[in-house]
């Protein structure tokens, strides 16, 4: 094995499990201290964030890693299936670290995102996704309206 191989390996494993290595390595993608760091802020992500606030959240651990360079990175985590991209009203990409089968609710009115979980069948929804020439990635709800604090500040109907 080459040296700065083997240096690269030590750096990563003080902080990151080896699942992220072996999984990069099965997509004959380089393991790099970029990747490694923003994976990890993914990981222990409490919430939805946009790529601005991941940006933001490894800024101190990557001094100087640019907005692009976090975009192309969690688009990498996407394709990996390690973070899951949620639609939105404004089209902004927000990630989610939760990873298994849920759905959101989207406020229209302050833009939150909750997580909500219910049965919805996945398999007639890409079905009918293929019969209509589409190749689908993946079904995900996303249920529009009012969260509750905004339900609560509005008049109520007349
Ligand atoms: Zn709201
Ligand atoms: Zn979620």
């Amino acid at each position: 094995m080459p040296i700065g191989c083997a240096i690269v390996r030590r750096m990563a494993t003080t902080r990151i499990d080896d699942g992220l290595h072996t999984a990069l390595r099965a997509r004959g993608q380089r393991v790099t201290p970029q990747r490694l760091v923003i994976a990890a802020a993914v990981r222990d992500l409490e919430h939805h964030a946009t790529a601005e606030q991941i940006h933001t959240a490894v800024a101190g651990r990557l001094p100087g890693v640019s907005l692009p360079t976090v975009y192309a990175t969690l688009e990498l985590l996407e394709e990996m299936g390690l973070v899951r991209r949620v639609a939105t009203e404004s089209g902004t990409a927000v990630y989610d670290p939760r990873t298994d089968v849920h759905h959101h609710l989207v406020c229209r009115r302050c833009g939150a995102i909750a997580d909500v979980d219910g049965d919805v069948d996945h398999d007639a929804l890409l079905r009918a996704a293929r019969g209509a020439g589409f190749a689908p990635d993946a079904a995900q709800v996303v249920i529009r309206g009012l969260c509750a604090a905004c339900a609560a500040a509005l008049p109520p109907a007349p």
